[in-house]
């Protein structure tokens, strides 16, 4: 109790300082959680059984006993029966807003095979028999290498309107001969700069999948979603995060002009957000300078608190999978292509360098090693240009990185965002990465150690809803043991000497989290000042083989010191 005295004195004295109805602490804890197995996440990593609340912060840690002075008659004392608990996890690169999707489209996600998918358009259809056009999302192209998918598959189920069917990844569109012809389509169609529509062999004609920017192509056939619909998407995955334990995520790439970022903003001023939302707001690659104002103006027409817009997300290139990741040296398959860079380096830098200074994080999605060394580039230049400064940009993905570029995400202070969920070898690695890559470069993908090694803030994140589920105790286990669930063989092990450990899974999940969107002051860990957002699950990760911390439940979810998530077998 003594060592915390400082702490809480100060700390009330700050509550009477700043807030409107303060209460002295005196009055004792509003809540105290005890006879648990409390880990931090603290900079000394410190386990504690205790912790004391008042109005949503904490305000001390420590033993049962030495938490006993803060229990007066109004104080309400939860029994943890010693279940392990953690700060809320941190999903640092997600698409919340793309819920709308899965509750408006076809859900094509984890099907396999034309007859699966062709059930599944048919079922939609049935039960929307109204529908004047399709959408959908979910297959995946380690099912359709090389030219993706065909047109006429679609059309043998649905040729009557058009359909517009997205890649897990979001960097592609299958769509039918009736879209192909309403969008006027055809032969003598040209790819646009930043896209590929795919034809078939030793002909022009297209052939149903359009890559990157030429999904644009398609875009006015298949108009985006409002306001309502987008606020009952982002509803709905709130309360899935709040399921797997999430307190916090990173909207990664939000429009400006659409009802998005004022769906989020309502949400909040109806006090409906039970979690923190930080956002990034896309730069077109096609624009210079002239389209920075609306990314201010955006982002400054509203400063909420749980919701708030603090970066700026750059596409540097495309996905393996399109053959459209930027590479240092040529794709195995296509011997005369690296890739796409989407960005001419000039713009890069100049646009870059002009985001900085207006104080946006840059959060960059890059694939290739060739977009990660041109993006470090853009970065130090821009650091040449605006000198050094706690700016916290960020890269996320990175699929193949050049040992040599590691050192400089922490020389730069550029925070690395992987998504150990995809630490595996799965069919992309076997009918994608290793045809496309080669086995060398594959076995080489999404290092993680050498980014700790090297001392750079690592920030784990799902991509959702590229990854379903988002639950970060996969995502753990998968940064453990970098192999497929289930699968035990040491060859199954992709890049074994990039393996971490659970502390490092932990960190990446929850403080670096907070640090990579400025908010470890607030929350990250649970230490005396911060928001009381912390998680408690059914088994102690630490206790247990790794191979089943993907079977743990997260039996509660409190943020701001308030239960915002219980799970049915909580008996708390
Ligand atoms: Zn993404």
């Amino acid at each position: 109790m003594k060592s915390y005295l400082p702490f809480v004195l100060a700390f009330a004295a700050l509550l009477c300082t700043f807030s409107c109805t303060p209460k002295p602490f005196q009055e004792g804890a509003d809540l105290i959680f005890k006879n648990g197995q409390i880990y931090t996440v603290d900079p000394d990593r410190r386990s504690v059984q205790a912790m004391a609340l008042i109005q949503g912060r904490i305000v001390a840690l420590g033993s049962d006993s030495s938490l006993n002075a803060f229990i007066t008659e109004g104080t309400e004392v939860i029994d943890l029966g010693g279940k392990l608990v953690l700060p809320g996890f941190f999903d640092s690169h997600a698409h919340p807003v793309s819920a709308t999707k899965q509750l408006y489209e076809a859900n094509l996600y984890n099907l396999h095979g034309i007859t699966e998918i062709q059930a599944a358009l048919k079922a939609f259809r049935a039960d929307h028999p109204e529908a004047k056009l399709i959408k959908g999302r979910g297959w995946s192209n380690a099912d359709f290498p090389k030219r993706g998918p065909d047109k006429k598959d679609i059309d043998a189920v649905i040729d009557d309107i058009p359909v517009s069917l997205s890649d897990e990844g979001g960097h592609a569109k299958w769509v039918n001969s009736k879209t192909l012809e309403l969008a006027g389509i055809d032969e003598m169609t040209i790819d646009p700069a930043g896209g590929v529509v795919e034809r078939y062999e030793a002909s022009r004609e297209p052939s149903g999948a359009l890559r990157e920017d030429a999904a644009g192509l398609v875009a006015d056939l298949f108009p985006y979603y409002g306001f309502e619909e987008l606020k009952k998407g982002l509803l709905a995955y709130q309360e899935m995060a709040l399921a797997f334990g999430m307190t916090a995520a990173h909207d990664a790439y939000l429009d400006v002009g659409i009802d998005e970022v004022p769906a989020y903003r309502s949400l909040e001023k109806e006090n409906l957000l039970k979690m923190r939302f930080r956002a990034g707001l896309y730069v077109d690659p096609d624009q210079d300078m002239e389209q920075i104002q609306a990314l201010i103006d955006e982002r400054d027409a509203d400063e909420g608190q749980l919701f708030r817009i603090n970066s700026a997300k750059i596409f540097i290139d495309g996905v393996v999978e399109g053959s459209t990741g930027y590479l240092n040296e040529s794709y195995d398959h296509l011997p005369d292509s690296k890739g796409k860079l989407l960005w001419d380096v000039e713009r890069l830098n100049r646009v870059s360098a002009q985001l900085d200074q207006e104080n946006f994080q840059i959060h960059v999605h890059a694939i290739g090693d060739g977009a990660t060394r041109v993006m470090l580039d853009a970065l130090e230049y821009v650091q040449s240009q605006n000198g050094i400064r706690d700016s916290r940009h960020a890269i996320t993905h990175l699929q193949l990185v050049s040992p040599k570029d590691i050192l400089r995400f922490h020389d730069l202070g550029v925070v690395a965002l992987p998504q150990p969920y995809w630490f595996k070898k799965d069919s992309y690695y076997y009918n994608i990465q290793v045809p496309y890559l080669g086995l060398e470069r594959a076995d080489h993908e999404y290092p993680m150690a050498s980014f700790f090694n090297a001392g750079v803030k690592v920030a784990s994140s799902s991509d959702y809803p590229v990854t379903i589920p988002c639950n970060p105790l996969i995502a753990i286990e998968l940064g453990m043991t970098r192999q497929e669930i289930g699968t035990r063989a040491s060859s199954d092990v992709l890049w074994p000497e990039e393996r971490v450990s659970l502390a490092e899974m932990i960190e990446s999940f929850t403080i670096n989290g907070a640090y990579a969107d400025f908010l470890e002051a607030e929350t990250g860990s649970l230490e005396v000042g911060k928001s009381a957002d912390f998680i408690l699950l059914d088994r102690n990760l630490f206790q247990i083989p790794v191979t089943e911390i993907h079977q743990v439940q997260v039996l509660a979810t409190y943020f701001q010191g308030k239960p915002v998530f219980k799970s049915v077998r909580n008996a708390f």
